[in-house]
């Protein structure tokens, strides 16, 4: 059997315990001379950002690495990578930056710049950045204001060639493309798979599953599962799925499209 080492009360280690000398090394920052209740050295992990660790004891090295998922393998034309991640409650944006889209003409951000001091003399510093093309991000005194220049649609710029439309900005402006929505009745699961886990597999064979009706489930045996499809005229009459060591045919019944999809420009459909 190995020597145990003693902690100290504090939560250090002496080094005096190991090589005969009283310097304490605290265990939170690794640096000599004091202990972990009395440690005030401000930490930073750079790979999670927590203030509580140093980098060299962050648990993220040692987790698996999180991978995107495959859905939609049930035809052509579904498949997708999806990333698993939760969706956090949409918070209303304070920030109250704007999306400028030119619609008619070509314009600069300075020419844009120009036109708004010429036109909404609001005591407010304009500032125009190009974001796409023929689209600029201008910060708004407030997000009001933005609705208010959003009701216009398209307007002339004073002074120049360009019809623009002002719009609230969100970090969906980014996404290139937005999935159908659509309910699908499920049929053809195994019994092992009739349980809301299994409704959940089945449905990711189109897409991306959004919800599941288990109270229709319940009442009268309908398995029905809203789903992210990339096209909804897609959907097959069944898709294999495999529950080791046997293939199931799952058949899908398209029975709403909730909302269309399609590709996005400047996070527009
Ligand atoms: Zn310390
Ligand atoms: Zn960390």
């Amino acid at each position: 059997m190995g020597q145990v080492s003693p902690t100290n009360s504090d939560g250090s280690k002496s080094v005096e315990q190991r090589e005969g000398l009283a310097v304490k090394i605290c265990y939170r920052c690794e640096l000599p001379g004091h202990g972990i209740k009395a440690c005030k050295i401000v930490l930073f992990c750079v790979v999670c950002g927590k203030d509580t660790h140093m980098v060299t004891k962050c648990v993220m090295h040692t987790q698996a690495k999180p991978i995107s998922q495959l859905v939609g393998s049930a035809a052509d034309g579904l498949q997708m990578f999806i990333a698993p991640v939760t969706k956090k409650a949409t918070v209303e944006s304070k920030d109250a930056m704007a999306l400028v889209s030119v619609h008619f003409g070509e314009i600069t951000a300075e020419q844009l710049v120009n036109a708004f001091n010429r036109m909404f003399q609001w005591g407010w510093a304009w500032s125009a950045k190009p974001f796409a093309p023929s689209s600029f991000l201008m910060r708004f005194p407030s997000v009001q204001k933005i609705d208010e220049i959003n009701q216009f649609n398209d307007f002339c710029l004073v002074g120049e060639r360009a019809e623009v439309m002002v719009s609230r900005w969100s970090p969906e402006n980014l996404a290139q493309f937005k999935l159908t929505s659509v309910w699908v009745k499920v049929s053809g699961l195994p019994d092992s798979l009739l349980n809301y886990q299994g409704f959940c597999m089945a449905g990711s064979i189109l897409g991306t599953v959004q919800e599941i009706d288990m109270i229709t489930y319940r009442k009268m045996d309908v398995i029905r599962v809203r789903v992210g499809v990339m096209d909804h005229r897609k959907i097959p009459e069944w898709g294999p799925l495999t529950v080791d060591p046997f293939i199931y045919r799952i058949y899908f019944q398209l029975e709403q499209v909730v909302e269309l999809g399609g590709p996005m420009i400047s996070g527009l459909l």
